[in-house]
C-alpha cells in the first residue's frame, strides 16, 4: 500500500472513473466523488474491492461549497491527510453564444471552475501544513484552441489553466505541484450525442487518427502524481488535434 490519499472528483463515469481505477490499482487510497450516478459509483467500489484495493465513494455536488467541505472533512477525518487532488468533475454545454442565459453561464462556470476554486481551497490547509501535495486539474483542449458553441465551457477551462499556473507559483515553495491536463475529444458519455459521421470527422482531423480513451488521461495523471519536478503546466492529450 502506498499510503497516499487521493480525492478524485466526478469519478462515477468517464475520465474520472478511469483515473480513480488507475490510482487505486496502483495502490493509492482513493476517495471517489460522485454526484448523480450513485449506482455507477457503487459498481466502481465493488469492482476495486474485489481486487483488494482501497476506495471510498462520497456523494457531493462540487459546485456547492458546503458539499465540498463535507467531502474534504470525510477524507481528513478518516485518513488525517490528503496527498492528491484530481479536479475532474465537469459538464459541457453546446449553445450559440447569443443564446446562453445567465443560468446556463452560472451552471457551467460553477460546475467546471468554481468547483476547482472550492476543492483546492478546502484541501490546501492540510497540504500546506504537510508541505506536500499534488493537484491535477482536468481542463480541455478548448481552453487552448477555443470552441464554437462552447464559449462558457472554454472560458471555465481557460480559467482553470490560469489558476493552475498562478497557484503553481504561489504554492511551489510549499512543495505543492499543480498541473492541468487538456484532453481532446474522448470516448465518454460527454460526447454520446456525436454521430458516427462526426466521430469519423474528428478522427480524420487528428494526426493519430483515433479517438482518445479515458485511460489515456488516467496514464498522464499517474505520471504527474509520481513526478517531482513538473508544475504549472497544461499538457494536451489530444492525439495531436490542436497542432493539426
Ligand atoms: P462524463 O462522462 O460526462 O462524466 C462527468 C463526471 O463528472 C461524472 O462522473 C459526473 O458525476 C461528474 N460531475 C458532473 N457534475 C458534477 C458535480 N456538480 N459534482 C460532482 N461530480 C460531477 O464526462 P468526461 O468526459 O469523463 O469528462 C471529465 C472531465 O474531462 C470534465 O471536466 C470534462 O470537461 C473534461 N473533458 C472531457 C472531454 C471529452 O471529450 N470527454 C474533453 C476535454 C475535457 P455524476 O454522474 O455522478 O453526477
Amino acid at each position: 500500500m502506498q499510503n497516499k490519499i487521493a480525492i478524485v472528483t466526478g469519478a462515477s463515469r468517464g475520465i474520472g472513473r478511469a483515473i480513480a481505477k488507475m490510482l487505486a490499482e496502483n495502490n493509492y487510497i482513493v476517495i471517489a466523488n460522485y454526484n448523480k450516478s450513485e449506482a455507477e459509483a457503487i459498481k466502481l467500489k465493488e469492482e476495486l474491492e474485489k481486487k483488494n484495493k482501497q476506495i471510498d465513494i462520497f456523494k457531493a455536488d462540487v459546485s456547492k461549497r458546503e458539499e465540498v467541505k463535507k467531502l474534504v472533512e470525510f477524507a481528513l477525518n478518516k485518513y488525517k491527510k490528503i496527498d492528491i487532488l484530481i479536479n475532474n468533475a465537469g459538464i459541457d454545454q453546446e449553445k450559440l453564444f447569443q443564446e446562453i442565459t445567465d443560468e446556463d453561464w452560472n451552471n457551467v462556470i460553477n460546475t467546471n471552475l468554481y468547483s476547482v476554486f472550492c476543492t483546492t481551497q478546502e484541501v490546501l490547509t492540510n497540504m500546506i501544513h504537510n508541505k506536500n501535495g499534488c493537484i491535477v486539474n482536468i481542463s480541455s483542449i478548448y481552453a487552448i484552441t477555443g470552441g464554437a458553441y462552447a464559449v462558457a465551457y472554454a472560458a471555465a477551462k481557460a480559467g482553470i489553466d490560469g489558476m493552475t499556473k498562478s497557484l503553481a507559483k504561489e504554492l511551489g515553495p510549499s512543495n505543492i505541484r499543480i498541473n492541468s491536463i487538456a484532453p481532446g475529444c474522448m470516448n465518454t458519455d460527454m460526447n454520446k450525442y456525436l454521430t458516427q459521421e462526426e466521430w469519423q470527422e474528428i478522427k480524420n482531423e487528428t494526426p493519430l487518427q483515433k479517438i482518445g480513451q479515458p485511460e489515456d488521461i488516467a496514464r498522464c495523471v499517474k505520471w504527474l502524481v509520481e513526478d517531482k519536478f513538473t508544475t504549472g503546466q497544461v499538457i494536451a492529450i489530444d492525439g495531436g488535434w490542436a497542432i493539426s
